[in-house]
């Protein structure tokens, strides 16, 4: 079981992002106990040990502060967002399992109250408890999304795919804006009849014209890693890493941050962008794609 360490971090850089956010934060935790952690988690490729708690939280959110007031205001449009400069607060955990240990709600409540800054982050955890806050829509929550069959798989533990589809429209009622994050998207035989299923949940379940035109959404193919396959390997994880590790049709990267990782061979992957993008624009139409990559 990794060891929950409380420090002050002296890593307080915001660091530019564009894709999920316009930015990320310093980390307020760095490291997670989600089911995921001995699957395709990009986390655990550097810290698989610790779950480190960052106390300095006035520290962290005055340098977004800071940040933000450097800032052209009023911001240009963009996919991120039409208004607010967005800033991705949950980027090596996950909030929504790990809200006991951190005061989220002095997070929240700084980005309720900015005035240009709004906060955001994906999750595969229903917290009810996040509905007894009103963040008066500064705070975005993106649920990740997959079908049922591969995140039983690949994310034991989390919250159950139906049970995140079902929260979003109380987290909406609560005051957050909420898009839906289809990530990691892994390739397996009948994919594509997964996807139109799990399609059709979220049509079922979002019903609301204005509900459809908040809910947005991301969607990233997976990758993976040499010594995280091996590792999981050794957890046990063998039938998850038969489909997280395919050297047939994966080849290597460098990613953004200059380590190793594999991905899916660049014209295979623009295929299934393809594929997977018809399905969903048939089947939800109405659910914007900010990004797919
Ligand atoms: S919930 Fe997110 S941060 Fe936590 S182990 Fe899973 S992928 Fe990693």
């Amino acid at each position: 079981m990794p060891q929950l360490k409380r420090q002050r971090t002296k890593t307080l850089t915001v660091k530019d992002n564009g894709r999920s956010a316009d930015y990320v934060t310093p980390n307020f935790i760095y490291g997670c106990l989600g089911g995921c952690r001995d699957s395709y988690c990009y986390v655990m490729r550097y810290n698989h040990d610790k779950v480190f708690i960052n106390e300095n939280t006035e520290q962290i959110l005055g340098r977004i502060d800071a940040h933000a007031g450097k800032l052209a205001w009023p911001k240009a449009p963009n996919q991120t967002d039409p208004t607010y400069y967005t800033y991705d607060i949950g980027c090596s955990t996950d909030i929504g399992l790990h809200w006991k240990h951190y005061d989220w709600e002095q997070v929240f409540t700084f980005f309720r109250d900015h005035p240009t800054a709004k906060a955001t982050f994906a999750t595969k955890y229903v917290n009810p408890k996040m509905l007894d806050f009103d963040p008066l829509g500064k705070v975005r929550i993106r649920f990740s999304l997959m079908p049922q069959n591969m995140s039983d798989l690949v994310e034991p533990k989390t919250s159950k795919i139906a049970d995140r589809i079902a929260a979003i429209p109380h987290f909406i009622a609560a005051g957050y804006d909420v898009h839906v994050n289809f990530s990691p998207i892994i390739f397996c035989e009948g994919w594509l009849d997964d996807y139109r299923t799990l399609f059709e949940q979220l049509d079922a379940a979002i019903t609301d014209p204005a509900h459809r035109a908040m809910v947005q959404a991301e969607a990233i193919m997976v990758t993976h890693n040499p010594w995280q396959h091996q590792r999981n390997l050794a957890a046990g994880m063998t039938e998850s890493e038969a489909l997280l590790w395919r050297p047939d049709i994966q080849e290597h990267k460098r990613s953004g941050y200059g380590s190793s990782a594999v991905r899916y061979r660049r014209d295979f992957k623009a295929q299934l962008c393809e594929e997977w993008l018809a399905v969903h624009d048939e089947v939800v139409p109405w659910n914007t794609v900010r990004y797919l990559f």
